[in-house]
C-alpha cells in the first residue's frame, strides 16, 4: 500500500495510491481502511504530509561515517532528539530560514511512520507498530545548533522536517539505497543496512522511554555528505523503494 495525505476539492483527505490514482478514505490509514468512495487522478491532488506527527524522534549519528564527519566516534547508543509537530512541512512545500540563520544544512533519511500506540515494544514485534516508510528532510540550523550546545532551536524550526512524499509498506527497510541531491548533484549516499542501530532496536529503545502515537514518526538519521543549501537551493531526498521528496529554500 501506499497511503497519501492530499489536498483536492478544497478538502484535505487520506488516500491509497493505486494505479496513479488517489482512492480516498473516510479517516485515516491507522485503523481499518474505509473507502469513501473518491476517485481522483494523482496529478490533480496537491501532496500534504502523509503523517501528522504529535513528535517526530530523530536518532542523531546512526551511521558511522556521518558520526566521524562530525568530528566524534560512532556512540554506543542511539541519540535521541525531538522535532516539534511545527516542523513538519510538504513535499514541494518551501523552507525558510529566519535572518538569523548562518548555515542551513540538509539531512537526508528514512522515515519510519507508527500506525498504533507504542509503548515498551519489543524488538521482534516491531513490524506490527509500523504504518510504513517514506523520506524525511532533518533540515538543521547549524551555526544555532552549535552556539546552543543542544539542538532543539537549531533542529525545530517552523517547516524543518519536510517528509513524503507518501508512505508505503512495500519495502524491507533492513536494505534502503540512500541518496540527497542538491540542485540535481549527489552530496549523500547511504544505505539503511549501515545503521548503527537498526529499525526493530531503535523502537525497543525508544519506547521503553516513551509512548509513541499514531502517525508518529521516527527519523532514523543521516550518512555522511551533510552540508548546506542557500535561498533558491532544490533540495531532493530518494530512498530506493519510496521515491523522491522535493523541496525548495526559500
Ligand atoms: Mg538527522
Amino acid at each position: 500500500m501506499r497511503y497519501v495525505r492530499v489536498e483536492v476539492d478544497g478538502a484535505v483527505r487520506w488516500g491509497v495510491i493505486r494505479d496513479g490514482e488517489v482512492l480516498t478514505l473516510h479517516g485515516t490509514p491507522y485503523e481499518e481502511l474505509v473507502y469513501d468512495g473518491g476517485v481522483f487522478p494523482l496529478e490533480q491532488c496537491a501532496l500534504l504530509a502523509p503523517c501528522t506527527p504529535s513528535k517526530v524522534v530523530c536518532v542523531g549519528k546512526n551511521y558511522a561515517d556521518h558520526a566521524r564527519e562530525m568530528g566524534g566516534e560512532p556512540p554506543g547508543f542511539p541519540v535521541l532528539f525531538l522535532k516539534g509537530p511545527n516542523t513538519v512541512n510538504r513535499p514541494g512545500g518551501g523552507i525558510h530560514a529566519p535572518a538569523f540563520v548562518g548555515r542551513l544544512d540538509y539531512e537526508g533519511e528514512l522515515a519510519v511512520v507508527i500506525r498504533r500506540r507504542a509503548k515498551d515494544v519489543k524488538a521482534e514485534n516491531f513490524a506490527s507498530y509500523i504504518l510504513g516508510y517514506t523520506c524525511l528532510n532533518d533540515v538543521t540550523a547549524r551555526d544555532v545548533q552549535q552556539h546552543d550546545g543542544q539542538w532543539t532551536r537549531g533542529k525545530s524550526m517552523d517547516g524543518f522536517c519536510p517528509i513524503g512524499p507518501w508512505v508505503t509498506d512495500e519495502v524491507d527497510p533492513g536494505s534502503l539505497e540512500l541518496e540527497t541531491r542538491l540542485n540535481g548533484k549527489a552530496v549523500q549516499q547511504g544505505n539503511t543496512a549501515q545503521f548503527l542501530t537498526k529499525i526493530p532496536q531503535l523502537l525497543e529503545f525508544i519506547t521503553a522511554s516513551m509512548t509513541l502515537e499514531p502517525g508518529d514518526v521516527v527519523a532514523t538519521g543521516t550518512p555522511a555528505g551533510i552540508g548546506l543549501m542557500k535561498p533558491g537551493d532544490v533540495v531532493e531526498v530518494e530512498l530506493e523503494g519510496i521515491g523522491i521528496l522535493k523541496n525548495q529554500i526559500l
